[in-house]
């Protein structure tokens, strides 16, 4: 394919995205594929001469599409969202054309300083202050290592990048039970181990108690170990827990230990002021990670990390072979040195576009919106008696199981999921399987979200 003829089908493709998004409330949220259908439609070799254009075109619309769980579909409320506004994905296309990779400065100027430029945009956003500044990474997978690892060399005084861990002093971190899953994966990859991940007890509320965070770290101390730092919640993926941050910052900074937050969820919904109590004390923290492509609209992937002192994470990742080197490296921001992988996206074209083109106050509505209806929906599933809400709506995210137990809970999930119209999903909450209902979706409406309770509400019946 030349260029005139990629113009030709990018028109094509243009054609096809808007007629895909004008009629996804009419497709089944979640893909219908039998298993390796797809894999088994495809040949077991590449082709040695070259296809046509219009078959590769012919195979796509007839394997692809419905082989998809459709994350853009208004109805979609399992996991959390994976927004994409359409500005956003036009943002995505244009980086796509220029194909940049923006490892350093001078490999594209602008992707870095409008990536500089963005972190601004959306500390201000956010109301956080100006002792923040930022990245954007792929995932908040890959922000938490970085925070992570760099509190494993600040403890070790950055003795651990050249000698390893062999013989050091055991390294502890500390988090909740509610923390997501990519903290356990940052413990493990970052050497520090699983089982020096400590999980501390929460109170009622779903909050690390911070007389045990203390205790903790006094235990492990005076057994000779080493703390390393702390990994705080603001909005869980399980039930939507909310460590009390300015507590446990508090307790975290008394004993010397940095913390990261981990919003990557909630982080989005901070736009508002009024949701701020939630993170309250956030100031105090030495790293925050939260992403944009979830609930804000800034299509996957693009996970933005607030850092009080970069130098400390530089000095951590931040490499400078002489392949690397440029005269100006000094005066210039090369973010590599800030992320785990070299090569970077342009991801802050599309914070941009999102930004200029909705507004704040856009944004705000449309989160307040999900708050507001998900409040309502779980009313309303209050009322079916064979349903018992569970957790109440954290922000947006509420749970629900069948009063009949586990067995009925999970067979509702999937009547739920076969019929189509919505999707949800489970997780396990204090050894009770239940099912989550999280409204966040992009364009999602009123009617939408009410959908959950038709559906239930026949399926009950
Ligand atoms: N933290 C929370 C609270 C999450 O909900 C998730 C994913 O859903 C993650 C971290 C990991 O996000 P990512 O997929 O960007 O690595």
């Amino acid at each position: 394919m030349n260029h005139d003829e990629l113009r030709h089908w990018s028109k094509i493709a243009a054609d096809w995205a808007h007629d895909y998004h004008l009629d996804l409330r009419d497709r089944p949220v979640r893909a219908r594929t039998p298993r390796n259908a797809i894999r088994d439609a495809l040949p077991p070799k590449a082709p040695e001469l070259p296809e046509s254009m219009e078959e590769i075109w012919a195979d796509f619309n007839r394997l692809i599409p419905q082989g998809m769980t459709h994350w853009q579909h208004p109805r979609f409320f399992a996991y959390f969202p994976a927004n994409a506004a359409p500005v956003s994905m036009l943002a995505e296309q244009l980086v796509n054309a220029m194909a940049c990779q923006g490892m350093i400065w001078q490999t594209s100027p602008a992707a870095t300083e409008v990536e500089q430029a963005m972190m601004v945009w959306l500390r201000e956003a956010l109301g956080l202050p100006d002792r923040f500044t930022g990245t954007i990474h792929d995932s908040a997978t890959t922000a938490t290592l970085s925070a992570v690892l760099t509190m494993r060399e600040r403890a070790l005084n950055w003795h651990g990048l050249q000698a390893g861990l062999s013989g050091m002093p055991v390294l502890r971190l500390y988090t909740s039970g509610e923390t997501h899953s990519s903290v356990d994966k940052a413990a493990r990859v970052a050497g520090i181990g699983q089982q020096n991940l400590v999980k501390i007890p929460t109170d009622d509320s779903l909050s690390m108690r911070p007389d045990l965070l203390e205790a903790a770290i006094a235990a492990d101390r005076a057994a000779g170990m080493m703390p390393a730092g702390v990994i705080l919640c603001v909005g869980g993926t399980s039930v939507g827990a909310f460590d009390h941050v300015a507590e446990l910052i508090a307790v975290a900074k008394e004993a010397g230990l940095p913390v990261h937050v981990d919003a990557a969820w909630a982080g989005s919904a901070m736009i508002c002021p009024e949701f701020r109590l939630l993170w309250e004390g956030i100031e105090g923290a030495d790293s925050v990670v939260f992403n944009p492509h979830k609930w804000l609209g800034a299509q996957f992937d693009c996970a933005v990390q607030f850092i009080a002192n970069p130098h400390e994470q530089i000095k951590t990742l931040g490499l400078r072979p002489s392949y690397l080197e440029t005269p100006d490296q000094d005066e210039v921001v090369n973010f590599n040195e800030w992320t785990v992988p070299l090569g970077r996206r342009f991801r802050a074209l599309k914070l941009w576009f999102l930004l200029r083109a909705h507004g704040l106050e856009d944004l705000r509505n449309r989160i307040r919106n999900h708050v507001n209806w998900s409040r309502q929906l779980c009313a309303l599933l209050s009322e079916l008696p064979d349903l018992e809400i569970v957790t109440a709506p954290a922000l947006s995210l509420f749970t629900f199981a069948h009063r009949d137990g586990e067995a009925a809970t999970l067979d509702l999930l999937s009547r739920i999921n076969d019929d189509g119209r919505v999707y949800l999903t489970q997780t396990r909450h204090q050894d009770r399987l239940v099912i989550r209902v999280q409204v966040g979706q992009f364009d999602c409406t009123e009617e939408d979200v009410m959908m959950v309770h038709t559906v239930l509400s026949e399926l009950l019946e």
